[in-house]
Formats: structure tokens, C-alpha cells, sequence
């Protein structure tokens, strides 16, 4: 069976501007208050989280984000003493900040344990898999609802509207939409699956709506841009791993690379150029699997990739320009605040979203050579 319907990824749209009453950009509100009556909790900040990646989601990164009122998914990879060190040690980091878990009777284990001794300093959970569709991590929602009624449950990941409304009924406060679209993953490649990111959130809100849930657009913004697109189409949150990647509180190997430029110092030598790197990999790529399980299992095969990033220096700098971005798109469609963005903003399918002609020699830099 075929769907014949084009279902459309952020790159196949654009925002249409309209008649705006915000003089200034400065005007508009990025904050958002959501409440979860039955956790008794409120997130309030800016609906942006960092996602649960080496090189994205630690203690660090989570330090920084919620200085600017965003959120990280921490890694899987914290001991449950780090973590109860972590949350108790300042009670402000429960508001911006999810232990993450997987299914396996070991994660239940650890949870259990950490759940124990982090208490009321935890509110936030992410149960994440790579395929939410098995009856087993249903089950597994289920069990984690009535075991821990008073967490707030982040839940994925799917990409249809179904296992949106299925986890939401199970116990999911929020359900993490997008499969095969990130910027390190390979699954589309290796298995064929997936879905279009920005028809996925489009519908998985909406069901996510009637289910009376949310939903969290994960994966597949490569721009400020795609962020304003996803929001503008009705995703409550927006997670991001490879635009955060590559900044120093990532905590990811750095790796220096020697280039000989096309310039001579006064002493007539070429001029070598050192420049850092930083690596960033898949959760199921080969990488991740010798760092965390020693190794690939032999009925696995590697659904992400690892790349060295150049080293972004400033992670304010990236923020700047995201929340500038965000900022700029509501002004556009005269969106005093996020909130109102969905609702305000149309979109145009189009073939071509931007003009690329020096695209390519704004990220050559210099034109170095590897030596
Ligand atoms: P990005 O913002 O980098 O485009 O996407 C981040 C998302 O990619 C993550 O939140 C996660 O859902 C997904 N992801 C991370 N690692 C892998 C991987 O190795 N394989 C797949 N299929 N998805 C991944």
C-alpha cells in the first residue's frame, strides 16, 4: 500500500510573511508556559531542548542552556549518583533538565535507583529508543506511569499519528516525533524507514492534541530556520543534537588538524594553520556502540555516522543566532510570542528555499589544504 500524498520535510517549505503589528523583534516573547496539571509541574522557558547525544547532552551543556531558559535531555550515560548530585545540588536544575533511560531490565534498575536518590529534585524523563512502535516499549510507558505517577514522561521515538495518540494513552506527557531525519543517523540508509520531518510534526500534533498530549520535533533541523518551521507547525518543543554539537560543553574528543594555506609568512615559508576539531557521532553508530557496549552486536548494523565538526567556540554565539532566528520569523507573521506563531504563520511549498551560490565558499574558509 501506498500513501500517495507528498508528505514534505523542512526543506520543501517556507513561512509566508503577513501584516505584522511587532515594530521590533525585541518585542517578541520566546518564553512559553506549559503546564502538566496531572505531574503537578510547569515547564516555563524556551521550548528548545538539547538532545540526549554524546557531545550534546551533559551536565555541562545543560549548565549553559539553562542560562538562556533551555532545556537538555541528558545522556543515558550518567550514574545515578552523578545525577543525585547533580539535581540536588542546585533544586533549579529539576525545571531544565531529563535523566534519560532505554528499556532494557538494566535501565529499570538504574532508574530505580536514581529515582530514589534524586526524589522530589527530578521531574523530567526521557524514555527513548530508536523504534517506538514495539509492544514492549508500550508496556514499558505503562509500567513507567503507574510506578511514577508524579514524573513528567518524555516518550519516542514515532512519527505517525497513531503511535503519538498510543504512546500518550500509555502515560506519555510528551512524545518525541522524527525517525531517520538527524544529522549523524543513518537509519533511512540502512533500513529504509522514516517519514518527512515536517509532515510528521504537523500530524503527530494534532494527535498529540486530541490525545490531550504534546509533542517534541526531534531531529532534522540543520537552521535557526527549520527550528521556526517546526514551531510554526505545531511542535511544543524542538530538540536539536548537531546544531549544539561541536561546542567545548558537548564534552566530545577534540581533535587538531594541521592546513596548509595558499599564504607565505615573511620568512618564505607556507603558512600551516592549526584548527580543532570536535567529534560527534550517532547513538547507534559504530562509535557509540564500541564506546558504551563494547561494541556492535553481530545481528546489528551501524545507524549513524560520526563526523569531526570544527570547533564552535562560543555556544552563546550559537544561541544568539537561533533565538535571533526564532525571533525574527514570529516578527514576520506578526507572532507577539510563540505561542501565537502556529496560529499566524502559512506555509508555501516550494522547490528551492534559498540561494546557495557562495554557500560553498563561505564554509571553505580560507581554502586550506589537509597536510
Ligand atoms: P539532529 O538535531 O542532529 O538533526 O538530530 C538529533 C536526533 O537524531 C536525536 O535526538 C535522535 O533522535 C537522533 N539520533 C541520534 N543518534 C542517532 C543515530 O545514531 N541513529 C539514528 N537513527 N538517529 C539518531
Amino acid at each position: 500500500m501506498i500513501s500517495e500524498d507528498i508528505k514534505l520535510d523542512y526543506d520543501d517549505v517556507l513561512i509566508v510573511p503577513g501584516k505584522s503589528p511587532i515594530a521590533s523583534r525585541k518585542q517578541v516573547e520566546l518564553n512559553v508556559g506549559i503546564d502538566f496539571p496531572a505531574r503537578r509541574a510547569g515547564f516555563s522557558g524556551i521550548p528548545i531542548m538539547a538532545a540526549n547525544m554524546d557531545g550534546v547532552g551533559t551536565v555541562e551543556m545543560a549548565d549553559a542552556l539553562r542560562r538562556h531558559g533551555i532545556f537538555t535531555c541528558l545522556t543515558k550515560f550518567h550514574a545515578p549518583e552523578q545525577l543525585a548530585e547533580y539535581f540536588s545540588a542546585d533544586p533549579e536544575r529539576r525545571a531544565f533538565a531529563a535523566v534519560t533511560i532505554g528499556i532494557g531490565d538494566e535501565d529499570w534498575e538504574k532508574f530505580t535507583r536514581t529515582a530514589e536518590l534524586t526524589g522530589a529534585h527530578l521531574t523530567y524523563v526521557c524514555l527513548d529508543v530508536a523504534n517506538g512502535y514495539t509492544d514492549r516499549f508500550v508496556d514499558c510507558v505503562r509500567r513507567f506511569r503507574d510506578t511514577f505517577p508524579d514524573k513528567v514522561l518524555i516518550a519516542g521515538n514515532v512519527v505517525t499519528p497513531e503511535q503519538t495518540g498510543c504512546l500518550i494513552a500509555a502515560g506519555a506527557d510528551l512524545v518525541k516525533v522524527g525517525i531517520g531525519g538527524g544529522s549523524v543517523c543513518e537509519t533511512r540508509v540502512k533500513t529504509g524507514v522514516g517519514y518527512p520531518q515536517f509532515s510528521t510534526v504537523i500530524e503527530c500534533a494534532h494527535a498529540a492534541r486530541e490525545a490531550g498530549g504534546r509533542i517534541i520535533a526531534d531531529g532534522g533541523c540543520t537552521t535557526p530556520g527549520d527550528v521556526a518551521k517546526a514551531l510554526a507547525a505545531g511542535a511544543d518543543f524542538v530538540m536539536l543534537g548537531g546544531m549544539f554539537a561541536g561546542h567545548l560543553e558537548g564534552g566530545g574528543k577534540i581533535v587538531d588538524r594541521y592546513f596548509r594555506c595558499d599564504e607565505v609568512s615573511e620568512s618564505g615559508e607556507l603558512v600551516i594553520d592549526k584548527r580543532q576539531f570536535v567529534e560527534f557521532y550517532g547513538m547507534s553508530s559504530k562509535t557509540a556502540n564500541e564506546k558504551h557496549f563494547g561494541g556492535l552486536q553481530n545481528y546489528r548494523s551501524s545507524e549513524g555516522r560520526r563526523v569531526l565538526l570544527p570547533l564552535k567556540p562560543d555556544l552563546n554565539e550559537t544561541i544568539r543566532d537561533l533565538l535571533g532566528g526564532l525571533r525574527s520569523a514570529c516578527s514576520y507573521v506578526g507572532a507577539g510570542n510563540l505561542r501565537q506563531l502556529p496560529e499566524r504563520a502559512r506555509f508555501v511549498r516550494c522547490g528551492n528555499t534559498h540561494n546557495r551560490v557562495f554557500e560553498e565558499l563561505a564554509l571553505q574558509e580560507t581554502g586550506a589544504i589537509r597536510i
